[in-house]
């Protein structure tokens, strides 16, 4: 993530050389649609451009991560302009004539919003937040609470405020009815004792940046929760994990990518983006040996439909009720 990077207007993924160059990488062509179930669209340094490359390559739909006591709701007001510049994007880098796009029809991602308080941010949370977020949860673009959770790795916020804080965020999510999306760092017990003491959401639990082994995510799954994989499942050191991926069944299987941050391999180094899930989503089929094309169709069709199931959801009966509260 560095300076120097230019904001490439094209739809191809460029790879760091030495001394400032770039090259293109070639991307592995997703014939099915691909959804990213973790980005931070609005720290994308043109969330437009960001959301049609996503289109261009086939992703079909992008959860949009919120923290309030970041960027207040910047998304929520900003999306709509985002979408119809992105559209226009879209229409323009897909038209000149050097762009490989592949046969299929290309559209802007279906963007839903994911709305919580980062456990980094936890000591900010504040009942007015509370109230604020409340408000915002009514929100029918929303479809999920977090990210929320523990992070014992870098404790920016005192560790009994976060525990507070997470649990006040799973009650609000089962008032809502909406699934939850964690972030868990170096905090997986004391995340599912939370968990089970609070109750899982009905609506649905979402790990997220899934990172560790078969071991660890074995009661997750018992628990009924979504794993969602991103690009730490390309690097090279994550043998563990694939082996975990192995484990989680398909139904339950997600990808991500965390965007800005976690590119996957080949393009580590550079700023990551929606577009970059498919990647994951190329080396999850790897991982899965869906390697013939029948097996590679019905993998990513599952992990789509695994992605739309639970974010991409109908109102719940409480957004309708608070929708114009
Ligand atoms: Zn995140």
């Amino acid at each position: 993530m560095s300076e120097e990077e230019p904001l490439f207007e094209d739809v191809k993924f460029h790879q760091k050389r030495k001394h400032g160059k770039w090259s293109e990488v070639e991307a592995p062509v997703m014939d099915v649609p691909v959804a990213d179930t973790h980005a931070h669209v609005q720290m994308m340094r043109d969330p437009a451009l960001s959301l049609a490359r996503a289109g261009a390559h086939n992703v079909g739909f992008v959860e949009a991560i919120v923290d309030p006591t970041d960027d207040g709701f910047t998304t929520f007001s900003a999306l709509p302009g985002w979408l119809m510049e992105a559209a226009g994007d879209l229409r323009r880098l897909t038209s000149e004539p050097d762009q490989e796009v592949h046969d299929c029809v290309v559209a802007v991602p279906r963007v839903r919003i994911a709305a919580g308080v980062h456990p980094h941010n936890a000591k900010d949370y504040t009942p007015a937040l509370e109230d604020d977020l409340r408000a915002h949860l009514a929100d029918r673009r929303v479809s999920a609470v977090g990210e929320i959770g523990l992070d014992y790795h870098y404790d920016l916020s005192p560790r009994d405020v976060q525990q507070e804080v997470f649990r006040a965020q799973i009650r609000l999510a089962k008032e809502a009815g909406l699934p939850v999306c964690l972030h868990l760092r170096e905090a997986h017990d004391d995340g599912f004792a939370i968990l089970s003491e609070e109750g899982f959401p009905e609506a649905g639990t979402l790990l997220h940046c899934f990172n560790l082994d078969g071991a660890e995510v074995a009661r997750w799954v018992e628990a009924g929760c979504f794993i969602a994989l991103g690009g730490q499942l390309t690097y090279k050191k994550f043998d563990a994990l694939r082996e975990a991926a192995r484990l989680v069944p398909r139904d339950r299987l997600l990808t991500e990518t965390d965007a800005p941050y976690m590119t996957p391999e080949p393009l580590r180094g550079t700023l990551c983006g929606p577009e970059h899930v498919i990647w994951t989503a190329d080396a999850l089929c790897a991982v899965l040996g869906a390697d013939t094309p029948e097996g590679r169709a019905s993998l990513l069709a599952q992990l789509y439909e695994n992605a739309l199931g639970l974010l991409d959801r109908a109102p719940t009966a409480w957004q309708r009720e608070h929708a114009h509260a």
